[in-house]
């Protein structure tokens, strides 16, 4: 059977404007989107465009008085929101409306059947808390859509975060639920951005027990990522049973991106991704892929190229590939 890969992007991620010198800029996703249509993946990809997340799932993660004044700081002109890595313009309110509504669809596809879909999305979410925008991000993606795949339709979620940095909002909002598991490899927080996802936060009330975080000291490489999978994540599929997983994929934890001072290959974001997509066939669950960090143009779009191959089983055609 020919594979297909759908795609959940809408051009207008390219409207949520940051000035040049920042990071997180629309370039992300043009090298993301012309490797994609490159070689193999350009045979099978599917791309299909999201509608904005409904205002009622939004608020079921984001406090509304938040919202109010992210929308008017974006509609009077303002560069920032809750400090000035915060980026926005006019259109920024509407554009992370789309990126969150990109996961949801994603959720509803899935439950039709599909096996894996990709988001490539910007703004990213995973930083993004209930009442206020963090790290580049508004609203929380993966938390919106974690929340929608539990609440809609009745599953239990696990989320992996591979970004270099704790997904600090993914972990607040679900810190006391036992249905959605949330784990994070991240580098050691003493050292970085945002400061938290130490081990021993792991939960509250009835949702103690259903948050991992595994930091890794700097400098950690493949080794230690491939590690955190086999030995800490392996034991929560096998006991959590999820039935959807949503990674949180950023890549800023690749050894050529200043983000961070972790040494992942594209070749462990490979492997990573060959052992996710085992599982997802070992214990049948559905996988959405949600585009987080990663800032390096020449690299980021390798590293998404090597993981959707890796999750689809596609033979690289060419071992330079990676
Ligand atoms: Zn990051």
């Amino acid at each position: 059977m020919r594979k297909t890969l759908p795609v959940i992007f809408s051009p207008d991620f390219q409207y949520h404007r940051t000035s040049p010198q920042h990071p997180e800029k629309p370039e992300r996703l043009d090298v993301i989107m012309k490797r994609l249509k490159e070689g193999l993946l350009g045979e099978i990809i599917k791309i299909i465009e999201p509608s904005p997340a409904p205002l009622e799932w939004v608020k079921e993660v984001h406090d509304s008085n938040y919202l109010l004044r992210f929308e008017e700081a974006c509609l009077r002109g303002r560069s920032f929101i809750c400090g000035k890595e915060n980026e926005i313009c006019y259109d920024t309110y509407e554009i992370a409306f789309i990126a969150a509504g990109a996961v949801l669809k994603a959720v509803d596809l899935v439950e039709k059947g599909e096996k894996f879909i990709f988001c490539p999305v910007r703004p990213p979410g995973h930083h993004a808390e209930r009442y206020t925008a963090l790290g580049f991000c508004f609203l929380n993606n993966v938390a919106i859509g974690a929340r929608y795949w539990q609440k809609n339709y009745g599953r239990r979620i696990l989320i992996i975060d591979w970004d270099a940095h704790h997904g600090n909002g993914i972990q607040n909002i679900f810190y006391e639920d036992d249905e959605v598991f949330y784990v994070s490899i991240h580098e050691n927080p003493r050292f970085s951005f945002p400061g938290t996802g130490l081990p021993e936060e792991k939960g509250r009330g009835r949702g103690e027990g259903y948050n991992l975080n595994i930091p890794l000291s700097l400098d950690s490489g493949d080794v230690q990522f491939i590690e955190a999978f086999l030995e800490k994540i392996e034991p929560v599929v096998k006991e959590f049973k999820p039935e959807g997983l949503i990674i949180a994929a950023g890549f800023d934890a690749h050894q050529d991106d200043d983000m961070a001072y972790l040494n992942v290959t594209t070749a462990g974001f490979a492997e990573a991704s060959e052992i996710v997509r085992q599982w997802s066939e070992e214990f049948d669950f559905p996988v959405i892929s949600v585009l987080e960090g990663g800032y390096n143009l020449d690299i980021l779009p390798v590293c998404v190229a090597v993981h959707l191959k890796a999750m689809l089983d596609l033979e690289a055609e060419d071992p330079e590939d990676f």
